[in-house]
């Protein structure tokens, strides 16, 4: 069974491992949402913190065409890693998958969308979480060979 690449990050959320949920934290004290662990705010320093969810959905703030990617990279190349934010604030840095370079546009829809990454060992498949632009037909599971 393919595992999320981050559970701290992101929650699969059927058998099927298609469908999935950003997770974070909002701080109590000052309202700051925080993407992925934390043990503390960053804004208040504040240790009560309450787990969320994170909704599908966010807007295109930044990106970049990465031309050479880190050792180990498991998709194709030049890739577009895209900075979005989520409508309840923070921001998650993830690929942009299904979109032109000409395509993009700031502030763009997007909404999530999870792809299945084959390790070195076959045991080692992992769902890793990735941009797409909103509003398109659903997506499927890919496994990469
Ligand atoms: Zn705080």
């Amino acid at each position: 069974m393919p595992e999320s690449v981050d559970t701290r990050r992101l929650k699969l959320t059927n058998e099927e491992r298609t469908e999935g949920v950003l997770l974070g934290f909002r701080c109590l004290e000052c309202d700051t949402v925080i993407f992925g662990p934390g043990t503390f705010c960053q804004r208040c320093t504040s240790a009560k913190l309450e787990p969320m969810e994170f909704s599908q959905t966010g807007i295109l703030y930044s990106y970049t065409v990465v031309r050479i990617p880190s050792a180990g990279w498991p998709g194709p190349v030049p890739y577009i890693l895209a900075q979005v934010e989520l409508s309840e604030g923070p921001q998650v840095l993830a690929e942009l998958v299904d979109c032109l370079e000409d395509a993009l546009e700031i502030g763009m829809p997007v909404e999530l969308t999870l792809q299945l990454v084959q390790g070195e060992d076959s045991s080692a498949a992992k769902v890793v979480y990735k941009w797409r632009p909103a509003n398109q037909p659903s997506p499927t599971a890919e496994v990469d060979p």
